[in-house]
């Protein structure tokens, strides 16, 4: 068992929170859904509310912050977010949350946990202000969480360049958008720059990180109404195929649960 590992307690539009286990540090990416959804998914994994140490919110979009007010209050957790989702955390929230200690974390900047252990983030295109990805890296070895993303800019591409595993968005099928139900602004806001990323793009992206040594994949933040995870999976498999990289051989890839936690991914 490795002492570094990744593992989605719940993925989608729906909401999101993976936690990261590096040595004795617990991280969770994201708190959304509810406190109870968030716990109830912790302990079916193993791990206590108690025993997180750190949340880093992306950005503050419901799906990732819905079960953040509650849990900062009944668990002591270093909060990290940057200086506009803080604002806006503050505006939200009733403070004070006398049980933590929130801290700012510069887009595009690191932080240091520990001496084997650091966090870093990137910014990303999206509809929320402050909007960022994180990395971890850890003795050596890096995982990165990438989702919401309008679509992939330079810095992304260059952020997770290395990381042994990354899970990446992959929101919604181009048709599936195109002929669905939602109105045309949305169908717009969603495939747009600061929207999110579709399958096709997510595959492209991939290829790009195989190719800088990235062996693992999870696919996450599938929309509910315009992918499944059959699409998302044949989409990235399909097309990485077309290029010769051959799903066991050269990459691994899973689809994230949306409503409860994906089997762990030992980061090596
Ligand atoms: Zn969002
Ligand atoms: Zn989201």
């Amino acid at each position: 068992m490795s002492d570094f590992s990744i593992i989605p307690l719940y993925s989608g539009s729906s909401g999101n929170s993976t936690l990261i286990k590096a040595g004795d540090t617990n991280i969770l990416i994201d708190a959304g859904k509810n406190c109870k959804h968030l716990v109830a998914a912790l302990e079916a994994v193993g791990t206590a509310p108690e025993d997180i140490d750190d949340i880093f919110i992306t950005h503050v979009h419901s799906d990732h912050i819905g079960a953040l007010d509650v849990f900062i209050r009944k668990y002591p957790v270093r909060l990290y977010a940057t200086e506009f989702s803080h604002r806006y955390l503050a505006r939200k929230f009733v403070k004070p949350h006398p049980m933590t200690e929130d801290i700012r974390i510069r887009e595009g900047g690191s932080v240091a946990l520990n001496p084997d252990l650091t966090v870093s983030c990137c910014p990303t295109p999206h509809d929320a202000g402050g909007s960022v990805c994180y990395r971890i890296d850890y003795k050596g070895r890096s995982c990165a969480v990438m989702t919401d993303l309008g679509h992939i800019t330079e810095d992304i591409r260059e952020f997770a360049v290395g990381a042994h595993t990354v899970l990446l968005e992959s929101n919604y099928d181009q048709r599936m958008l195109a002929f669905g139900s939602y109105p045309e602004d949305l169908k717009v806001r969603i495939a747009g720059d600061k929207g999110h990323l579709s399958n096709d793009d997510c595959a492209d992206m991939m290829m790009h990180l195989i190719a800088k040594g990235t062996s693992d994949f999870i696919l996450g933040h599938l929309s509910e109404n315009n992918n499944t995870p059959e699409k998302a999976y044949h989409a990235s498999v399909d097309y990485l195929a077309r290029h010769s990289l051959i799903q066991g051989r050269d990459y691994s890839i899973k689809v994230a649960n949306r409503h409860e936690p994906t089997t762990v991914t030992e980061i090596l």
